[in-house]
């Protein structure tokens, strides 16, 4: 039995979505460790471009930042077409399960496909039409990677994009899903608004301190009190098989992780999991064992010290720079750009070789690797 109950009124709720304080990292040896499933994914995509959404842009706010801070900032901020798609079906399954909680009306079919419209409408046209509020406000202004890098769908994929948006919505609005959890006490159904962190803490023998973890699940339910637990996450594509099929069940089994270490799932215990693939409806059930827990929280503490690693290379790779430089007597002026060279080129944050990833990359305009014709990556007004 959960040491948590999960019908407890609040107490759920409320004990998945308190972060706990950042000063519980404080002096680990490791300094910080943090890990994201955006962050693993970049990672894991080209460590690179790691270097440049958690160090080059960090600060690119700044007036005295550099060109390639400032310009990092900004591309940070960049989205797309099929995020803002996957966005928007978030948050219209968000709106469905909020009105079952709060014993609300359900929203209708043509509400919702007219919020999507409106916000799909929205960013479009913000992306077409304000680039230079873009340039002044990145986090603001909706832009998209297809507008700015010249890849702008045609007129056939936006006719697939819009089909494949209404398939979904129609899916959504008809799953099983919000019966069953309808018939539910509303404390059984928590829905993770906004993504907050935890602290996953090191078991006896890990390296490195706790882990400040930011992840969330769509949906938790447990049927009944005393009743099994359900993590529930939401695909805006079609059923995934093979290695993203392992890859969706394993990021199940991540946000079990965070059930664990917040007392709703007990030591051992397991609890179920659901993809529903909006696509075409399918829900697809499966068991996340105890183990499966385990290996994903070791899966989250490889990836974090991974990346720490890849932090601390860079540490070393700019005191010898600076070490370098000031035997050299270059001018102190000098040393923010040589320190950041350093840090962007130490083998911690080496460039993929497999240049297919780079199509997609929103780092392109500051990559050595766009001067690559191969890859081409010139913004599409400044290429004009
Ligand atoms: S353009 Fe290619 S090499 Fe450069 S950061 Fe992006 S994915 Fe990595």
């Amino acid at each position: 039995m959960p040491s948590m109950p999960f019908g407890a009124p609040r107490s759920m709720l409320s004990s998945i979505l308190s972060p706990t304080p950042s000063s519980a990292t404080a002096g680990a040896p490791f300094g910080v460790l943090e890990w994201s499933h955006s962050r693993q994914y970049l990672y894991e995509t080209c460590n690179r471009a790691l270097y440049y959404s958690t160090e080059l842009a960090r600060g690119g706010w700044r007036r005295d930042a550099t060109d390639d801070a400032r310009a990092a900032y900004r591309l940070k901020s960049l989205t797309s077409l099929p995020l803002v798609v996957g966005t928007a079906l978030h948050a219209r399954a968000a709106e469905l399960a909020k009105a079952i909680r709060a014993s609300d009306p359900l929203p209708t079919l043509v509400a919702m496909r007219e919020r999507t419209r409106h916000t799909l409408n929205h960013v479009w046209s913000s992306s077409q039409r304000r680039r230079a509020e873009w340039t002044l406000q990145p986090k603001q202004v909706p832009m998209l990677r297809e507008h700015y890098y010249g890849l702008v769908p045609s007129a056939d994929q936006l006719a697939r994009t819009k089909d494949r948006v209404e398939r979904a919505l129609i899916s959504l609005n008809g799953l099983a899903l919000w019966g069953e959890i309808g018939a539910l006490d509303p404390d059984n159904i928590a829905l993770i608004d906004k993504l907050e962190s935890y602290l996953l803490p090191p078991r006896d023998g890990d390296v490195g301190g706790s882990v400040r973890v930011w992840a969330a699940p769509d949906l938790v339910v447990r049927y009944g009190d005393g009743g099994q637990i359900v993590v529930i996450d939401f695909k805006s594509g079609p059923v995934a098989s093979g290695s993203a099929l392992k890859r969706h069940i394993a990021q199940v089994a991540s946000y079990a992780v965070q059930l664990r270490v917040t007392g709703v799932l007990a030591e051992g215990e397991e609890c179920r999991g659901l993809l529903v693939y909006l696509h075409d409806g399918t829900e697809l059930p499966f068991t996340v064992t105890s183990d499966d827990i385990d290996a994903a929280a070791a899966r989250i503490r490889e990836g974090a010290l991974a990346m720490s690693l890849a932090r601390t290379m860079a540490d070393h790779a700019a005191m010898d720079a600076v070490n370098e430089a000031r035997a050299a007597d270059t001018p102190e002026a000098d040393l923010p750009v040589i320190v950041e060279r350093a840090r962007r080129e130490s083998p911690g944050y080496a460039m993929t070789p497999d240049r297919t990833k780079c199509r997609d990359c929103p780092f392109r305009e500051v990559c050595e690797r766009h001067q690559d014709p191969a890859v081409g990556s010139v913004p599409i007004d400044v290429a004009a």
